[in-house]
């Protein structure tokens, strides 16, 4: 059905044409002063399909911004980057450790990092907003009140990561958030922003034109199709972008995070990878997605195993991972619970091949 040439405004039609088109610039939100441009890297926005039809909205178009990245390579703590006022170390929330099956207890795959007054979101699944709403208020972490999400990084782009991206761009824009989300993911990342954008073109009319009281730029993002490399920096945090090896994938990232008191290492959805173990080497903390070897070769018929196989790390490949990287901690997410497999005979099979610290993630775990 052919978009309509002019997107009434709700009130015009009713009894307050005052309220009528407030300032829908929609203007690009201007990058924050926050790490260095990536050379080369345009800027440009991407435009919207709606502003075919409503030259306004050409400025629903998202902020592309350069991708912050660092130049320095180095692998070790930063002395330099700040900790926040309070000093509070660094914190690891999981607030999803589910998979793409409706488990109630795990909420889609969603963590952040928290540094004092910042979260930084890696992943959004299905629940992503209330999960780290109860985070902050169990917690006592006003980071990840919904209003105070502004910075994501995302794994790749399956719809078990990516289901609370509506959620995360919404929700925190009607709760009062004043600067636009901005995210970093593999490609497609851009693509898929749009389209979200596209398909609530009638909300956020509704809301900015509407009686509602809104911030003007809550709503936006500034997304970004990232390339593995240093990706964002701030005062907080430096962020490493790495491939990793998911299936038919032709681009997911695994992340490193590097704050003044820890090295957190992500893996995002990934087989074995010996990239992981590199990237986690000396690090405080490896996040790593698992499914049981046992019930792998017990439990799944010769089709799953196949897609499981070059998709997913067993228990057997990640002992491997972990052995090389030697982590200070191994925190196991996105677990695969297959034919009544639990977490204990998990953590009892990596223990078979690795000694190291090894435990197992539920939602709001905290590390
Ligand atoms: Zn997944
Ligand atoms: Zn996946």
């Amino acid at each position: 059905m052919p978009l309509p040439r002019e997107l009434p405004c709700p009130i015009r039609r009713c009894t307050a044409p005052t309220a009528c088109n407030k300032d829908y610039s929609g203007h690009i939100a201007e990058p924050e002063r926050e790490g260095k441009l990536k050379p080369g890297r345009s800027t440009g926005a991407i435009a919207a399909p709606l502003s075919a039809v409503r030259p306004a909205l050409l400025l629903i178009a998202l902020g592309v911004l350069t991708v912050a990245f660092l130049a320095s390579p180095a692998r070790a703590q930063m002395p330099g980057l700040a900790q926040d006022d309070d000093r509070s170390p660094t914190k690891l929330v999981l607030l999803g450790t589910g998979n793409p099956n409706a488990t109630p207890a795990r909420s889609g795959p969603a963590v952040a990092i928290v540094v004092g007054e910042r979260a930084y979101i890696i992943d959004f699944g299905p629940g992503i907003v209330r999960r780290a709403a109860e985070a902050a208020r169990k917690l006592a972490l006003p980071a990840l009140k919904a209003e105070n999400l502004r910075f994501a990084f995302l794994t790749h782009l399956h719809s078990d990561h990516t289901a609370g991206y509506p959620d995360l761009i919404f929700t925190p824009w009607v709760m009062g958030r004043e600067q636009p989300l901005r995210l970093f993911g593999p490609r497609g990342t851009e693509e898929m922003t749009k389209n979200i954008l596209e398909a609530y073109k009638e909300d956020i009319l509704n809301r900015i034109n509407g009686l509602q009281p809104s911030t003007e730029r809550g709503w936006q993002v500034n997304a970004q199709d990232a390339e593995p490399g240093f990706v964002f920096s701030d005062r907080f945090v430096r962020v490493e972008a790495f491939a990793v090896c998911h299936g038919s994938w032709d681009q997911a990232f695994g992340y490193r995070f590097t704050t003044w008191d820890k090295v957190i290492v992500i893996s995002g959805d990934t087989t074995y990878c010996p990239v992981v173990a590199e990237m986690a080497k000396g690090a405080d903390i490896l996040l790593h997605e698992v499914y049981s070897q046992k019930a792998f070769e017990e439990e799944l018929s010769a089709d799953w195993q196949a897609y499981h196989r070059v998709s997913h790390t067993s228990t057997r490949d990640l002992a491997r991972i972990a052995g090389a990287a030697r982590p200070k901690l191994v925190v196991l997410y996105h677990q695969l619970f297959w034919g009544g497999v639990t977490e204990e005979d998990m953590l009892a099979e990596i223990a078979a091949d690795y000694d190291g610290a090894v435990v197992s993630g539920k939602d709001l775990d905290v590390f």
